[in-house]
């Protein structure tokens, strides 16, 4: 496969990208109001705001905000961005992302294998079905090689995010970070606004015999993955594949030679976490919340308001065993780069989820009766979502076609409902305008495009 840095984006400024400068230079008015954060001046000392979606209970979600002045930095290359979270201490920091980061650095994927022995030919030839058969996983030279192969990418690519820390495009850079895993494991406090996530690729897929009846090509990396995570606000970001589409990719072993994994994964125990105003697009598997039906009982509560899930194959989300509230989501199941619309939201293991006030956007190939998914032990509750403009009960339509059928009544009842608007008819064109990467100001206002 070509290399990370040999693919140029065609479409990754696909946002118009305004500063507070040229916004008045252009005779436009920002929006006079702060859309979602709390009115601290500067967008990196702005805290989550009171009762703004699970990420909001209890102590509430601050990240680096009252970080002094020797921890507020700011970063251009993966070799600050790398410094500034491994800066020692345990105090506040923020971190500000000028511009677009290549996590890996120059880098290639023949830079990460060599000298360790593993070839993609070689390992077709190791572990192909008819030679290594379907019923263990792939072990030995080929295998070790590609594991040390992939430590070596990890190394460039994976940014660990501590506790207490805020990080956040600048306004007016296209800031954002190409090719990279942004992980939050076993950190509290964190909140990641404002950046362009594209193009996480993993350079060394693992082919999996007995993953399904014929066998999967997996891949390691998510653009964000929270595990054992809380108190995060993941907000006004944007997620996607581009330029690297699935449908550009190889298949072997007559099977997709998967590159990509999770655009937002919220796993292993992660709670109380916030997803407001983001974009995903051109994505397939998109946001898991709990990575198994026996991840941890009691946690996995989060809030997802006010996105944009448009060219979504699936997963938006695959919730399992959390109390999950999704309101004011807009989800559009157009078919885009070669994303084909499976399903948007999936109640297993008990999920306990409220969708209410969402909207659909039903392109003409999909049915309301396929908006939906489970296994038959998930609920999904709600009201007020819409269907092109429609108030329409998509529980009642998945389950009249469904064999495993959504249970229809939740053990909780949302109170950290911000920003809740109760009709969905406005959120496909206000949410264009207000969703994503590049359309916060300094001010944390949002600028008209
Ligand atoms: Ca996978
Ligand atoms: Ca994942």
């Amino acid at each position: 496969m070509a290399s990370p840095t040999h693919r140029r984006s065609r479409a990754r400024r696909r946002t118009a990208l305004f500063s507070a400068a040229a916004v008045v230079a252009a005779g436009l008015a920002a929006v006079p109001f702060v859309t979602s954060a709390s009115a601290a001046a500067d967008l990196a000392r702005q805290t989550l705001p009171a009762r703004d979606g699970w990420a909001a209970a209890g102590s509430g979600t601050t990240g680096g905000a009252a970080a002094d002045a020797a921890r507020d930095f700011t970063v251009t290359n993966r070799a600050e961005l790398a410094k500034a979270l491994s800066a020692p201490g345990t105090a506040p920091r923020i971190i500000r992302v000028k511009g677009l980061i290549d996590a890996n650095g120059g880098s290639t994927c023949a830079d990460y294998a060599a000298g360790t022995g593993y070839s993609l030919s070689a390992y077709l030839k190791a572990y192909d079905p008819a030679v290594w058969g379907r019923s263990k996983k792939p072990s030995g030279t080929q295998e070790d090689a590609r594991k040390a192969a992939a430590a070596r990418q990890a190394k460039n690519i994976v940014f660990r995010v501590p506790s207490h820390t805020t990080l956040v495009g600048v306004p007016g850079t296209g800031a954002g970070i190409k090719g990279g895993s942004v992980a939050v494991q076993n950190a509290d406090n964190v909140i990641i606004r404002n950046l362009a996530f594209s193009a996480t690729e993993d350079c060394f897929p693992q082919w999996d015999p007995t993953d399904g009846s014929k066998g999967e090509w997996n891949s390691a990396y998510d653009s964000v993955t929270l595990r054992g995570a809380t108190h995060v606000w993941a907000d006004h970001n944007t997620f996607t594949d581009t330029p690297l589409h699935d449908s550009a990719l190889p298949a072997y072993f007559g099977r997709k030679y998967q590159v990509h994994d999770g655009a937002l994964d919220i796993t292993n125990g992660s709670d109380l976490v916030t997803v407001e105003r983001n974009v995903f697009y051109s994505h397939d598997k998109t946001m898991l919340i709990g990575s198994s039906d026996t991840d941890s009982v009691g946690k996995l509560r989060v809030t997802l308001h006010h996105n944009v899930f448009r060219g979504i194959t699936q997963r938006a989300p695959l919730a399992r065993i959390g109390q999950i509230h999704l309101y004011n989501n807009h989800y559009d199941t157009a078919k885009v780069n070669g994303y084909a619309h499976s399903y948007s939201v999936n109640a297993r293991a008990g999920a306990q989820i409220v969708a209410e006030y969402n909207a659909w956007t039903l392109s003409s190939d999909r049915k309301v009766s396929q908006l939906l998914s489970g296994d038959g032990t998930g609920a999904v509750a709600g009201r007020g979502n819409t269907v092109d403009g429609a108030v329409t009960d998509v529980v009642a339509a998945y389950n009249a076609s469904a064999s495993k059928k959504l249970k229809t009544t939740v053990n909780w009842t949302p109170a950290l409902t911000a920003g809740l608007q109760t009709s969905a008819a406005a959120l496909p064109a206000e949410l264009d305008r207000t969703a994503g990467a590049g359309v916060l100001t300094q001010q944390g206002t949002t600028a008209r495009r």
